[in-house]
């Protein structure tokens, strides 16, 4: 086994360059020490804000914003460098507290925004107002949905209780729920927990696999009833929430802080279903390449092509993808190159203590920083073309917007990371010559279709059902909500794959069920940046596509989408993403015969 170096060991080139944010902790503590004295500057506006007041007020807010990101930023990279590092555990928790105290001393401000006068408040806003409009508007907009002081007053207090469902699953889910030992064809025992499920699943070794999904069902099997009652109480929930906020449903509800239409949860639903033959075929193709008679729903997630190991290094990978990306103008690969290789955003590989994983982050002001545990597989060079495609993002943001609009909404968050790992993809599908490599990167790309836009939507057309049903008035058992998981099942993956009775009870372990209607969101953005992507190589479409990465969240996000050439209100960008999905199963059927 390779050794792991403690952080000291790691060559500088090798690491990011934090001290570009605050060169000291000295610096962090004498930061840290003048934001939280002009917290009182704020306080000065609490209880008298007005429209003349309102300007100078925003401002404000958003330098000390600036501040309170950066050192809670700064505090937290630090310690995610070396857990062992108690120092900046100890930054990070004060960073905690002082973020706690910003959002206390904000909250003024957006009640104060909507008790002004709406015409002069309006007519401000083409004015003296002008940069904030956007964010204005967006608070007004809420207004039809906010109740009387009191009536506010009593659902704060019934915050806590209306978690309820989330908390108990998480408990359930993380806690009390125990699986037993998963065997293999040669007898031996695996340990199962939620961690080593997804690796069992992937084995080559078939017992393995189906040992591991049956124990796993049958825990939550044996919670059937609990279960059935919690996720019930949870949609139950979300109904009262739309209802005595008046929302014509809780779907309405759920989508409006981000003002996404419910046309684009229903277009995204309908195309899905319209391209279902094609998921069909995939499945008869893996059926056939896997050579298995009588498949089931353990072999999906097992891969297609063994035995391929090419390494990449570091070097190797950084100039593929600044290769793959090329598409996307000489301005962008400039400014890529010089991230990668003399600005310092990058903190490449694993050392003691560092957070596993990967992840891009940062705050307005400074460079976008990325952290990676870079292993020479073709898997994290991908990794590395979706950091930073994150890390562009924020760049071009930062760059070309105030404060208030440095950041992305979760509807779009994907695209930037999404668009890039499908022109690396482009990109080596043109250029590798072996056949077993061709049909790797074809088993990845048309595994992430499968896993993102087929599975994330029959999630959200559960999802969508189970609410109606409640809306409906009818009751939510065990019983029901398996037979409507049945018949998704069975629709989404056609009639040559066994339509296994335990997947009926998979919609019990989905964690992200407590949070509705939100993983629609990796399918339109999936499908928004796959789009993107034809539109960049065929279409001439890296224009538009970077202003769409210099605009952070100064418009809605459907419009930004609209404005790069993805109307996701229309069922076009799905269509168009089915398309090259059918096109990696024509090339991946002719290798195969
Ligand atoms: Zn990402």
């Amino acid at each position: 086994m390779k050794k792991i170096l403690s952080r000291n060991e790691i060559k500088k080139e090798f690491k990011w360059n934090i001290e570009d944010l605050f060169e000291s902790d000295e610096l962090w503590q004498r930061t840290y020490d003048s934001t939280e004295a002009s917290f009182g500057e704020l306080e000065k506006y609490a209880g008298s804000l007005d429209i003349k007041g309102l300007y100078s007020c925003l401002k404000l807010r958003d330098s000390i914003s600036l501040n309170v990101e950066q050192l809670y930023v700064y505090a937290n990279l630090r310690a995610n460098e070396n857990s062992a590092n108690t120092l900046y555990q100890e930054l990070s928790g004060k960073a905690d507290r002082l973020l706690t105290l910003y959002s206390k001393a904000v909250a003024f401000i957006e009640p104060a925004i909507l008790a002004m006068d709406k015409q002069e408040l309006i007519s401000a806003m083409d004015k003296e107002l002008k940069e904030y409009r956007h964010y204005i508007e967006d608070i007004l907009r809420s207004s039809e949905h906010i109740l009387s002081a009191d009536k506010e007053e009593i659902l704060a207090q019934v915050y806590e209780i209306a978690q309820g469902p989330s908390n108990i699953f998480y408990m359930l889910n993380n806690a009390d729920i125990k699986f037993k030992n998963a065997v293999d064809s040669k007898g031996e025992e695996h340990t199962l927990t939620h961690g080593t499920y997804s690796s069992c699943l992937e084995s080559k070794d078939r017992e393995l696999r189906r040992s591991a999904f049956n124990n796993v069902y049958d825990s939550y099997y044996a919670q059937k009833n609990t279960l059935a009652a919690i996720y019930s109480a949870s949609v139950k929930k979300d109904v009262f929430n739309a209802n005595i906020r008046n929302y014509s449903s809780a779907l309405e509800a759920m989508l409006f802080s981000g003002n996404i239409p419910t046309e684009v949860y229903h277009s995204l639903i309908e195309t899905v279903n319209r391209h279902l033959p094609l998921m069909h075929r995939y499945i008869r193709l893996r059926k056939k390449i896997l050579g298995i008679g009588d498949m089931d729903m353990y072999d999906i997630y097992t891969p297609l092509v063994d035995n391929f190991d090419t390494r990449k290094t570091y070097e190797e990978a950084k100039s593929t993808v600044l290769e793959a990306l090329k598409p996307l103008g000489e301005k962008y690969c400039n400014l890529l190159e010089k991230a990668l290789n003399t600005e310092g955003w990058v903190d490449i590989y694993e050392n003691k203590g560092k957070r596993s994983g990967a992840y891009s982050w940062g705050a307005y002001g400074c460079h976008p920083f990325v952290s990676l545990n870079y292993d020479d597989t073709v898997n994290s060079m991908f990794t590395l073309a979706h950091e930073m495609g994150h890390a562009m993002h924020s760049h071009y943001t930062w760059d070309n917007q105030p404060v208030v609009y440095g950041d992305y909404t979760i509807f779009v968050a994907e695209v930037a990371s999404t668009v890039n790992e499908a022109l690396l993809m482009r990109h080596l599908l043109n250029t590798v010559t072996d056949t077993n490599e061709k049909k790797y990167l074809l088993n990845y790309f048309m595994e992430q279709f499968r896993g993102t836009l087929f599975r994330q939507t029959m999630f959200a057309e559960f999802e969508l059902e189970t609410h109606t049903m409640a809306e409906r008035g009818e009751t939510l058992t065990f019983e029901n909500m398996c037979r409507l998981y049945s018949e998704l099942n069975a629709k989404y993956y056609g009639k040559d794959i066994n339509n296994n009775e335990k997947i009926s009870w998979e919609w019990a372990r989905i964690p992200h069920f407590y949070t509705a209607f939100y993983v629609y969101q990796y399918a339109t953005g999936y499908s928004a940046a796959i789009t993107l992507s034809e539109k960049i190589l065929n279409e001439n479409g890296a224009e538009k596509y970077i202003d769409f990465l210099k605009s952070g969240s100064s418009k809605y996000s459907i419009d930004l989408l609209k404005d790069a050439g993805v109307d996701m209100t229309k069922s076009e960008p799905v269509e168009r993403a089915m398309k090259v999905f059918e096109g990696l199963l024509d090339d991946m059927e002719k290798l195969t015969v």
